[in-house]
């Protein structure tokens, strides 16, 4: 539009920002991006995708124990932390590399310096000290590790943040928490040969996933040596004169480790970012609160990703993004749709998940047939380990649909991602029934259960 310098600005280039900026300039809108760090976010450069490499990196200790009951011999096999480390840096930096290319290639113009609002259509460029006008702005700032200021000693702790970049692996770690971030680095740290403890202040690990899973992984943790205290929390942690830590517990013991990793959530970017300025209003946490299409109160800027908290996920800040530029520049009005999002926690095993847990199923339908199945994985019978999968349906006994479908083992990811496709479009028992097996497979599980292995009707069990 005629006297802005923009038609669009996008604070913050991570999944979110990128996929917006790209897509409004795919579709003939002149876009700026402006990000103080590094381009791809927390996702690529220090979330997700690091993350699967050392999932990676991890799994290999399993696998050279469970080769010898496959015939081989691996004699000798030697971890290096700094190798992993430098090797992941060049995948990353690969593809930040990719991102900015991306951009420019889409036509959108790349600040790489801080931007805070001025105005509704105003952003002030830091390093530059330098005002550019937008018709629209879009705030995709995400968020961070929370540092947990309340804990005192947290200056000593890390958070995933920097994890991944340690200069040596510990040799013990405490990991508080027990979201996605402190089971997956459990399974992390554990793999490659790191004492772990996971430190949480529930009854159950992961607090949002079914309880057949959250049970079992507990479990399966437990039996690969990761120490589990649940019903506690940090109230203090010391540096010792050995430069180890030393953390006190709630129930008054004391924890002493190489390194005490925090991951008790994350805070949205909103800090210094001039929402008081022009009025944007957000929640106690710092969230901003956006509507149904991801507008904040102030008329011209909108908000998506993290630094909104609705749900903490690339592929939905990225479903945000495509959502708002259907908005905004293909006059096709477009909400986020929030329902039955598939997600997988990369634990070892990891968990592929979608739809309602079994209590939630509960709640909000009363007659349930539960189908449930844990056993051995074929893989796991010659290498001699007893580690157990488990595979689970909750079905509407009234509609016969698939409510939840819960995968805990070896590709549970993968596997979650279709299952996703079929609870989505409301797949009942009888469809699941109707699809041939593929053998040998664990997958199959999901089409051959016979019987319930727990029938509820009115909220109880028979
Ligand atoms: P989560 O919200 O998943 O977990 C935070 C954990 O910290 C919970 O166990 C919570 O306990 C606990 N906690 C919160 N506050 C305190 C406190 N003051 N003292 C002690 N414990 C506390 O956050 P994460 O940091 O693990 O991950 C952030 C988000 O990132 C996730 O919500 C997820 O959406 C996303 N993510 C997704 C991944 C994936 O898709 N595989 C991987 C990693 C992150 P309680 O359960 O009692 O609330």
């Amino acid at each position: 539009m005629a006297g802005f310098d923009f038609d669009l600005f996008v604070i913050g280039a991570g999944s979110g920002g990128v996929r917006a900026a790209r897509k409004a300039a795919g579709a003939g809108a002149r876009v700026a991006i402006a990000e103080d760090d590094r381009f791809g976010g927390t996702c690529v450069i220090r979330g997700c995708v690091p993350k699967k490499l050392f999932v990676y990196a991890a799994q290999f200790a399993e696998a050279f124990q469970d080769s010898a009951g496959y015939g081989w011999s691996v004699d000798g096999a030697a971890f290096d932390w700094p190798t992993l480390v430098a090797n992941k840096d060049v995948e990353i930096a690969r593809l930040e590399a990719a991102y900015r290319a991306g951009l420019a290639k889409a036509g959108v113009e790349l600040f790489e310096e801080r931007a805070v609002l001025d105005g509704a259509h105003t952003i002030r460029l830091l390093n530059q000290d330098r005002m550019v006008s937008a018709e629209r702005i879009l705030i995709a700032t995400g968020g961070r590790a929370n540092p947990h200021r309340a804990l005192k000693g947290h200056e000593h702790c890390i958070t995933s943040k920097e994890a991944f970049d340690l200069e040596r692996l510990p040799q013990s770690i405490v990991i508080e928490g027990g979201g996605y971030i402190a089971i997956e680095f459990a399974g992390i740290f554990n793999g490659l040969g790191v004492d772990t403890t996971i430190l949480y202040r529930g009854k159950e690990i992961l607090q949002r996933f079914d309880m057949d899973l959250r049970r079992l992984l507990h479990a399966e943790y437990e039996n690969k040596g990761i120490k589990i205290r649940c019903h506690e929390i940090f109230t203090e942690i010391e540096k010792q004169a050995d430069g180890r830590l030393k953390g006190t517990l709630s129930s008054g013991d004391t924890l002493e480790a190489d390194a005490v990793m925090l991951a008790v959530g994350r805070l949205p970017n909103t800090e210094n970012l001039g929402l008081e300025t022009v009025g944007i209003d957000a929640r106690p946490n710092g969230a901003i609160i956006v509507d149904d299409y991801s507008q904040t109160n102030v008329d011209h800027i909108w908000a998506i990703g993290d630094v909104t908290d609705r749900m903490q996920l690339t592929p939905v800040a990225i479903h945000e993004a495509m959502c708002l530029v259907d908005t905004l520049y293909h006059g096709r009005p477009t909400k986020p749709d929030y329902d039955k999002v598939a997600t997988a926690v990369f634990s070892q095993p990891e968990i592929g998940t979608v739809g309602l847990s079994e209590d939630e199923a509960m709640h909000r339908f009363g007659n349930l047939d539960v189908y449930s199945s844990a056993f051995r994985p074929m893989k796991n019978t010659l290498a001699h380990r007893s580690e157990r999968m488990l595979v689970k349906l909750v079905v509407d006994a009234d509609s016969d649909r698939v409510l939840g479908a819960h995968v805990l083992g070896p590709a549970a990811g993968e596997m979650s991602q279709l299952l996703g496709i079929a609870v989505k479009m409301g797949a009942t028992k009888a469809d699941f029934d109707a699809t041939m097996a593929v053998h040998p497979t664990a997958a199959e599980e999901l089409v051959t259960f016979a019987e319930p292995l727990r029938r509820i009707r009115g909220g109880k069990a028979l």
